[in-house]
């Protein structure tokens, strides 16, 4: 039999379907393959049982001919969704010992569809970072490796487990959040496709929150059409949520049909940065030209308020984190500091959040603090707030013009080093997020697609924006790219 986990979640469907081999058979393949690759830190708590138990019930309802998409495959799930008696911590001390007694919606969605949890994957602390160096497991590893050169890899962050584990065939297909591009930074460091659907599209309830205005779920998988295969079945409207929306799912995967004449997709110019890499330009150049040859028509646009989109991020994210973050205090949930003689409960607050918060999460819950305060709040939030509202109309008016989806590149460079960034003041980490977070301010659904690999030999991906719910086209022009790109490169296997 060939390696089943080299198949797409597609194809593994349709084995399953016509009976090629079974959802343990499968399962079993994955569980062996995430016990080799220990060296990737990808998962942070392996559920075999709980896989092999899904995987037998799944392959009762495929016997019997009613299995859904998703019945039988093998998932793994970013640890910042909660699942049932699963330790759940968002890769946080302060969350030692939560074991939520209840799923998120997004999870529970895929059980019910048959899916198969192989465990909880490594991230950044609370989705904080861009290189998954924020964990309190430790950082996950990239599977590719520059060429001839051993040094240790990034996957990005902050869903860094996700991309390591679906690049490195551990999973299908991985669950993924993003509040400011922790699903496209880190497919893009590792040549898999990522969606961040529209706010709204996907349902936060039980999903630990960060920033709540910019959160989203969405899936991290080997191709287009696993994504499109995955979105359907993560999304939906959900009373749980009152920020979901209320709207019909599309089968995404029926809209890829690859015909995208006539489309019309902008090339914005404000996102030709100052210094930009000429691997990047090319790369962001020849995309252009596979749309163009695939019947597209290319256009020049204008997004003006694209340099204000990173520091309107860095204060509203923060705002968000510091209000959300202030619930872990030692009394409900998790892990609380050893008190001393006479401590009373400030001190009880104090030492346990100084000790179960990372530096990163303190940074930024003071940042967040300090912008909601009495007298900054006008200076900073309440302008931020504006300037995303700029943002936002931005896109507005150039869909109104006719765009339908934007190209730009996803990442600013291919991945680098882990340790790299150590040194360096924390806004260069923050840099990485200069093509992805207006998307969140916006509210946009975005897709990164690998397109091609950079001199080092490493993944480099480009992004696609599109109308809000409009996934369905957004992804057909994503397989469209994704055709004429041809990109097969997988890492070589070292781990
Ligand atoms: N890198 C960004 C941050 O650190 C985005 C993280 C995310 O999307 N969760 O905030």
């Amino acid at each position: 039999m060939t390696d089943l986990t080299k198949l797409t979640l597609a194809q593994a469907r349709d084995g399953l379907r016509a009976k090629e081999f079974t959802a343990p058979e499968l399962t079993e393949a994955y569980l062996g393959a995430i016990d080799a690759a220990d060296a990737l830190n990808a998962y942070v708590h392996k559920t075999p049982d709980i896989a092999r138990r899904q995987a037998e019930f799944a392959q009762t309802r495929i016997r019997a001919g009613m299995s859904p998409d998703l019945c039988g495959i093998p998932l793994g799930i970013k640890d910042l969704f909660c699942t049932t008696g699963v330790p759940s911590q968002a890769a946080s001390r302060i969350l030692d010992g939560f074991k939520p007694p209840y799923d998120s919606t997004v999870t529970e969605q895929l059980h019910k569809q048959g899916a198969v949890m192989l465990g909880k994957l490594n991230m950044d602390e609370f989705a904080m970072g861009s290189s998954n160096e924020t964990s309190c497991y430790g950082n996950a590893v990239n599977p590719w490796r520059r060429e001839g050169d051993a040094t240790p890899l990034t996957p990005g962050g902050s869903s860094g487990g996700s991309a390591s584990a679906v690049a490195a065939d551990l999973c299908a297909a991985a669950t993924g959040t993003d509040t400011g591009g922790s699903i496209r930074q880190p497919a893009a460091f590792t040549g898999i496709v990522g969606i961040k659907p529209t706010y709204g599209r996907v349902s936060r309830w039980g999903i630990i929150a960060f920033a709540s205005s910019l959160d989203q779920a969405g899936p991290m998988t080997k191709d287009v059409r696993d994504a499109a295969i995955m979105l359907r079945a993560m999304s939906g409207h959900d009373p749980k949520d009152s920020t979901s929306a209320d709207l019909p799912v599309p089968d995404f995967e029926a809209m890829l049909t690859g015909d995208i004449r006539g489309k019309v997709i902008g090339i914005p110019r404000e996102y030709r940065m100052e210094g930009m890499p000429q691997e990047i330009e090319t790369l962001w150049h020849d995309g252009t030209a596979m749309l163009r040859d695939a019947g597209a028509e290319i256009r020049d646009i204008s997004l003006p308020h694209t340099k204000y989109a990173l520091p309107a991020y860095y204060v509203i994210a923060p705002a968000e984190a510091s209000s959300n973050l202030a619930r872990y205090d030692g009394v409900r949930f998790g892990r609380r500091a050893k008190l001393a003689q006479g401590d009373g409960i400030t001190d009880m607050y104090e030492k346990t959040r100084a000790e179960g918060f990372g530096p990163e999460v303190q940074r930024r819950v003071m940042v967040g603090t300090y912008v909601l305060s009495a007298g900054y709040y006008d200076a900073y939030y309440n302008r931020a707030r504006k300037v995303r509202a700029l943002i936002k109309r931005d896109f507005d008016q150039v869909f109104a013009e006719g765009i339908d989806a934007i190209l730009t590149p996803a990442t600013p460079s291919s991945a680098f080093g882990l340790g790299e960034m150590a040194n360096a003041d924390p806004v260069q980490m923050y840099l990485n997020d200069v093509f992805t977070v207006t998307v969140n301010l916006a509210g946009l659904p975005g897709v990164a697609v690998p397109t091609g690999l950079d001199s080092k030999g490493l993944p480099l991906g480009l992004q696609l924006i599109g109308r809000p719910w409009e996934e369905g086209d957004l992804l057909n022009v994503a397989h469209s790219l994704e055709r004429a790109a041809g990109f097969v490169a997988k890492p070589d296997r070292w781990w």
